[in-house]
């Protein structure tokens, strides 16, 4: 078996051990003569799979009680709609963020419910500062994304907002480093970039924001049905559950997220000392809110960039073309690329540059 070094911005690596476990027990999960994918999800050995997984990721996070952890379908961007059904409780305004991409589709989404009040914007290079934050005190709530996956912009620090919820898209930047889950009303994040596969979306929401979605709002997408039911008012998506499940055990393994963390800002902080340090490469991010989930960098000579992405394919370092609306080049290294495959990029970049510079 051979394994390239994956730098895809979603869906991501995933740890080597976890597939290997995942792939030991696909037909024949426990001694039970079955698949964990082909049980019901009402069994009791995959309703405690279910249970593990949200007790871990509990633990992990260390989310308080007060807020329901839920598993949810239809991706990150269903959130983009949800959120509004559910947390405007009666209101008319929300403030957003706008910091890129993500931040840019939430924003359209929650227009289609209510007022956005535009909290600040940038370049999609920076965020802003908590000074920078024009807050309405009438919002139901404050939306933003603390990592944009795109544009490789992470902010520095949680915001401050008072009484009103914050609101957070943490999908690719979920179970990073640590995280004080107390500061926010809901965090969300689709599962396919720090958590498994895709499929699956983890909302973590404080319980009393629940029970007041918007008339009309169906079932699926009322965060109260998902509590109510331990989210299996359908047929959740069991597999993904299932895999994500051995992730978390895999980080529990690994120390938790305070020991992934100090790996991901090492591998984040020398692709960086890397980029900043050879004028072939450049990144264009403020220096304290560069990402170091994802790092969006350019060759000095973009005619360049289709044999820097040939050669880094063949050198068995897949997916670094940037997200097809910027282009350029992007590493994405979430908690599952490992710190070697960082060092096999700045080896490949450094004798890119001395071919090519
Ligand atoms: C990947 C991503 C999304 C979209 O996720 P889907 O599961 O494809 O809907 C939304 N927000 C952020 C920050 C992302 O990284």
């Amino acid at each position: 078996m051979t394994r390239a070094y994956n730098f895809c911005a979603g869906p991501a690596a995933l740890p080597t051990d976890v597939l290997q476990q995942a792939q030991q027990e696909m037909a024949d999960w426990h001694d039970k003569g079955l698949s964990i994918m082909e049980m019901s999800h009402r069994s009791k050995e995959f309703v405690a799979v279910a249970e593990q997984a949200e007790q871990d990721l509990r633990e992990l996070m260390q989310v308080p009680d007060n807020y329901k952890v839920l598993f949810m379908q239809g991706g990150a961007s269903s959130q983009f709609s949800m959120v509004p059904m559910n947390l405007l409780r009666g209101q008319a305004k929300a403030d957003y963020i706008l910091t890129g991409q993500w931040s840019k589709k939430a924003i359209a989404e929650a227009k289609r419910y209510c007022d956005v009040h535009l909290a600040a914007s940038t370049d999609f290079a920076s965020a802003p500062t908590q000074a920078e934050l024009e807050l309405s005190a009438d919002a139901a709530y404050v939306h933003y994304c603390p990592n944009e996956t795109i544009g490789g912009v992470r902010f520095d620090y949680i915001p401050e907002t008072g009484a009103v919820p914050l609101v957070a898209d943490y999908s690719s930047a979920i179970l990073s480093e640590p995280l004080d889950v107390s500061r926010f009303g809901m965090i969300y994040a689709g599962a396919q970039k720090n958590i498994g596969p895709a499929g699956l979306c983890v909302v973590i929401v404080r319980d009393d924001l629940l029970g007041q979605a918007l008339p009309g709002t169906p079932a699926m997408f009322d965060y109260q049905t998902a509590a109510n039911n331990g989210s299996m008012y359908n047929t959740p998506p069991t597999y993904s559950w299932y895999l994500a499940g051995l992730v978390f055990q895999w980080l529990k393994a690994q120390g938790g997220v305070e020991a992934i963390g100090e790996v991901n800002r090492r591998k984040a902080a020398k692709l960086y000392a890397f980029i900043d340090g050879n004028d072939f490469y450049a990144n264009p991010v403020a220096l304290a809110n560069r990402s170091i989930m994802n790092v969006p960098f350019t060759l000095a000579d973009d005619s360049l960039d289709a044999a820097f992405l040939q050669q880094s394919e063949q050198a068995g370092l897949l997916n670094l073309a940037g997200h097809r609306s910027v282009g350029g080049m992007r590493a994405s290294i979430y908690n599952a690329v490992p710190e070697a495959a960082v060092d096999a990029l700045i080896d490949f970049m450094g004798d890119f540059a001395r071919r090519h510079g």
